[in-house]
C-alpha cells in the first residue's frame, strides 16, 4: 500500500491511523533517511494508541515504553547497537511478543531476530513532488516480501 503525504500533519495523521487499528502483538519496521519523517510518523502512531507523552528518539536507549496507552508502546531506533547480543540484555523478547505495539528503526540490522510477519513501512522523498513531499510505503507481511529483499 502506498501513501503520499504532502506535509508533516498528513504523516502524523497516517502514523495516528496506523497506531488505532494496531493489534496486540504488531511489530512495524520503521525505515528512511534522516530526516525523512520517521519521527513525525512515529508521534502519529503514540497518538492514535492514545499516548499523550511526547514522543522523541529513543536512539541513546535503544528502546523507549510508553504505557499510558491503549496498548504498551515500544519505540526502539537500533541505529547505534554492536550486535545482536545488545537486543537480548535489554529484553528485547519481552517487548516483541508482550502483546504490545513494536515500531523499530533501523530495523534491517537486527533482520537476524525480526519476526516473519513485521509490517514493514519505508519513508521517502521525492523532490521533484516539493520538498515536503513524502512517499510512505506500507507493506503488509501477506505480500510475501522479506526485509532481507525489499530493504537493502
Ligand atoms: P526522521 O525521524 O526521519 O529523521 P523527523 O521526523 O525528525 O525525521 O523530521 C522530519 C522533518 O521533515 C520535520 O521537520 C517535518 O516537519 C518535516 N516534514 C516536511 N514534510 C513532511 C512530511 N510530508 N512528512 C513528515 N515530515 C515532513
Ligand atoms: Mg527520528
Amino acid at each position: 500500500m502506498i501513501y503520499e503525504t504532502r506535509n508533516a500533519r498528513e504523516t502524523f495523521t497516517l502514523g495516528e491511523c496506523i497506531g488505532r487499528e494496531a493489534k496486540p502483538g504488531r511489530i512495524y519496521t520503521l525505515t528512511g533517511d534522516l530526516g525523512v519523517g520517521k519521527t513525525v510518523l512515529t508521534q502519529g502512531v503514540a497518538a492514535g494508541l492514545g499516548i499523550t507523552e511526547p514522543v522523541c528518539s529513543p536512539t541513546f536507549t535503544i528502546v523507549q515504553i510508553y504505557e499510558g496507552g491503549r496498548l504498551p508502546f515500544y519505540h526502539f531506533d537500533v541505529y547505534r547497537i554492536g550486535e545482536v547480543e545488545e537486543m537480548e540484555e535489554i529484553g528485547y523478547e519481552d517487548c516483541f511478543y508482550g502483546g504490545g505495539i513494536c515500531l523499530i528503526e533501523w530495523a534491517e540490522l537486527i533482520s537476524d531476530i525480526l519476526p516473519k510477519d513485521c509490517i514493514h513501512i519505508r519513508m521517502e522523498k521525492d523532490l521533484t513532488k516539493g520538498f515536503d513531499y513524502r512517499k510512505i510505503t506500507i507493506e503488509a507481511p501477506e505480500s510475501g516480501q522479506s526485509l532481507q529483499d525489499d530493504d537493502r
